[in-house]
């Protein structure tokens, strides 16, 4: 056992959840009203027209007291129908976890990728959702999912690309993106990149604990809900949408983290989106640095598809990257993210997002370092250094 107390705070630097500012600590604990009672409707509709803010779309977004999963099962309920075919694009191990979400509840699903290349390394290629579409000239494709930022190998795909590559097709499937880890980190236009469906989650970006789920819709998605057949009760639109007119819900939502939702978004608006966004691919940049510096590799191959909101790095060769962060975490009180699906004990993840800075960015990498050579690793150069020289 290590020789730790593990005193002072606690670094994590998973890619979600994300550390809780104690402002919206502070929020959450406030007492509990009556969901039902006059001061309740007028605080949900002001949420309801804050969180639009966040995805910049003039349509309703849902609120489901629900993780990033039930979110992602809502999106799909509503619009299809038993029997329907989605294509997915694989990015990573959360577009294989939404296509097999969808393939329990009854979906065709059909998974694209680029012919001879490892997808779990590049972003999105547009040109074959498109190529596929062009192909479906009975329209049998009712939808395409691609994941923003694919958290398990950090790549942000570009969403407007997908959007043009349907309209290029003349195709009418719907676009559902999963922008679990990118919302609130990264820029995500929700009506001007087209999406009919963005799911999200609160643990990531908006700083919350996890608990609460997002659907934000499109006229079109609201369209397909009526036509849609697939048994729903609880994660249906109707009846959310009807009691969220007057800022209600039809159950009882999560008081207490929609009041740290208010929080956060009050916080996100001080500080402006296009900031938080900025200060993001700042410290992105500067733990690409430090990768770099260590000799090591970024699990993303594509320039274009960094994320800004984790840096995914594969361990060398003989190294367990799981053993590398159990040795973080004990010795010094940093957690990392795990390697997910086929990437388990190759890579490890760091989160760079929400409530971060430059200094515990730092001090992620420091822990990271001293790790490294712990393992016996002898990096390059030290990517300490090569950080806060970016950031100075
Ligand atoms: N999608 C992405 C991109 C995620 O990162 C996650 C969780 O990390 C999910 C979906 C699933 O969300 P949850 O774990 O909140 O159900």
């Amino acid at each position: 056992k290590l020789d730790n107390h593990l005193s002072g705070r606690h670094f994590l630097h998973i890619p979600g959840p994300s550390p809780v500012p104690s402002r919206i600590l502070r929020a959450i604990s406030y007492q509990t009203i009556d969901h039902r009672g006059p001061e309740f409707g007028e605080f949900g509709l002001k949420v309801l027209d804050g969180i639009k803010k966040i995805f910049k779309t003039e349509q309703p977004v849902i609120i489901y007291s629900a993780s990033g999963t039930g979110s992602w099962e809502g999106a799909l309920v509503n619009v299809l129908n038993t029997g329907d075919k989605v294509l997915f694009y694989e990015t990573g191990h959360f577009a294989n976890l939404w296509r097999a979400l969808a393939k329990r509840i009854g979906i065709e699903v059909e998974v694209v990728g680029k012919a001879g290349q490892d997808t779990w390394r590049w972003g999105v290629d547009a040109s074959v959702i498109e190529e596929r579409l062009r192909k479906d000239t009975q329209h049998e494709i009712k939808a395409v999912c691609v994941v923003h930022n694919e958290t398990s190998t950090g790549m942000t795909s570009n969403i407007a690309a997908v959007r043009k590559a349907i309209d290029d097709a003349k195709h009418p499937a719907l676009l559902l993106v999963d922008s679990v880890s990118g919302l609130g980190s990264a820029d995500y236009c929700h009506d001007t990149w087209g999406a009919d469906v963005t799911v999200s989650g609160s643990q990531k970006g908006l700083m919350l604990p996890p608990g609460i789920g997002f659907n934000a819709l499109s006229p079109k998605a609201i369209e397909a809900s009526k036509r849609s057949t697939i048994p729903k009760a609880y994660l249906a639109w109707d009846e959310i949408l009807e009691s969220n007119k007057t800022g209600y819900w039809p159950t009882t939502p999560s008081t207490n983290l929609m009041y740290g939702l208010h929080e956060a978004i009050d916080m996100m608006q001080t500080e402006g989106l296009d900031t938080i966004f900025a200060r993001h691919q700042r410290l992105a940049e500067a733990c690409r640095r430090a990768v770099a510096a260590w000799g090591l590799e970024n699990q993303c191959l594509d320039a274009t598809a960094y994320s800004p909101v984790l840096t995914a790095i594969v361990v060398p060769e003989g190294m367990d990257a799981d053993v590398l962060r159990k040795h973080a975490l004990e010795k010094f009180n940093l957690s990392l993210g795990t390697g997910l699906g086929k990437l388990k004990g190759k890579i490890f993840r760091i989160g760079h997002l929400g409530d971060c800075n430059e200094l515990s960015l730092m001090a992620a990498l420091s822990g990271v370092e001293m790790s490294l050579g712990a393992m016996g690793y002898k990096p390059k150069a030290s990517g300490v250094v090569a950080a806060q020289d970016y950031l100075k």
